[in-house]
């Protein structure tokens, strides 16, 4: 019942999609041969179910991949699809197995020559995070594509088949080549290292707040506004492959009246490194100052991020960084800080060389 219910709302929550299928296909190539895309399921809200349409509360990760490409054949228009079930798990519970296995995955993928792009489908909670991920760690200029839903599959007017419908068109575009891994939800296309989770429940949730948006997409139609910021996917430096044991570093955030104690426990758990959300511009105690500055004494190596989502963490402003041995998020916030910074020691935990990633990434 549920599975029907998804299928007859995903069919007609698309009914407006097909008007624009001539210019998606004159922006895909034409008349020529569709290009061939994969399907990556992971899971979240957009595979979600709910007891009826009209429910707040849901499990996500309950419809498969077959199931997600069945409730939007309209999507066949614009490439030749194939799925692969990778996960089906609420993206809260997102963890370096799925994204080792997702990361290989891709770029066995995209090694083949009739591959032209990949579409992953994630929960919105923690898409940022496995977007600058894959990012850091896909070795093709070949399109990329997250997307993900607010609402569950069951409900009235989800937002999953119009963005399943729209991520398909941006990966099947040749123009999306190049411009690294790209997050499409409610027809914005995003940048992995520019977006956010701004809203817990609101459908337009995701904002690239700095830098701004890549560029549109409306019912399949691209509109490109410009690149991504930073270096990203085949010119990146960082790699993983089957085996690869990220470092723990733990994130922990700043707040009147704070200690050391949740630093020195993250150091006595393993961590190996940390990442404060810092208050304003990556700030904290002096108590909580003096406590990362001795771990970092240690080896352990501390990025300053901020909780406020817009502007960056300049080194050495308000804190003495050079100093005290530290590393300037700048424009990274502290989930996508923790990335970068568990990919960077896989090899180095030398401060400076993390510093120069953090500037160039
Ligand atoms: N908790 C869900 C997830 O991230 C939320 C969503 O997908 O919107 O999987």
């Amino acid at each position: 019942m549920l599975k029907r219910n998804a299928v007859v709302l995903a069919l007609t929550l698309c009914v407006g999609a097909i008007g624009g299928r001539a210019d998606v296909l004159a922006q895909a190539g034409g008349t020529g041969p569709l290009p061939n895309v994969v399907v990556l399921a992971t899971g979240g809200t957009i595979a979600g179910a709910a007891a009826t349409d009209v429910q707040a509360g849901y499990t996500s990760g309950q419809v498969g991949v077959e199931q997600l490409l069945a409730a939007v054949p309209q999507a066949r228009s614009l490439a030749v699809l194939s799925g692969e079930q990778i996960a089906n798990i609420g993206s809260q519970d997102m963890n370096d197995e799925v994204w080792i296995a997702l990361a290989t995955r891709i770029n066995e993928l995209l090694a083949q020559p009739d591959v032209a792009g990949v579409v992953i489908t994630h929960g919105t909670d923690t898409i940022e995070e496995t977007a600058y991920f894959l990012n850091l760690v896909v070795k093709s200029e070949k399109p990329v594509v997250l997307t993900a839903a607010m609402r569950p599959s069951t409900a009235l007017s989800a937002d999953g088949p119009l963005n399943f419908y729209n991520a398909v068109a941006v990966a099947a575009n040749p123009e999306a080549a190049g411009r690294g891994v790209l997050v499409v939800v409610n027809d914005w296309v995003h940048g992995a290292s520019s977006l956010t989770k701004a809203s817990t429940t609101a459908v337009q949730t995701f904002l690239s707040p700095m830098s701004g948006l890549i560029g549109t997409v409306a019912y399949g139609e691209v509109e490109w506004y410009r690149g991504p910021v930073g270096k990203h996917t085949a010119s990146s430096e960082f790699s993983v492959s089957q085996g690869t044991v990220l470092p723990r570093v733990d994130i922990i955030m700043a707040h009147e009246n704070m200690d050391g104690a949740l630093i020195d426990a993250a150091a006595a758990a393993g961590a190996r490194g940390l990442v404060i959300a810092g208050v304003g511009n990556g700030n904290m105690t002096a108590a909580a100052l003096d406590a990362l500055a001795a771990q970092a004494e240690r080896g352990i190596v501390a990025v300053r991020s901020s909780r406020v989502v817009t502007g960056q963490v300049g080194r050495n402003v308000e804190v003495d960084d050079d100093e005290l041995g530290l590393v300037a998020s700048l424009g990274l916030n502290p989930q996508k800080s923790r990335v970068l910074l568990r990919l960077a020691l896989l090899t180095t935990t030398d401060p400076a060389t993390i510093q120069r990633y953090f500037d160039e990434y």
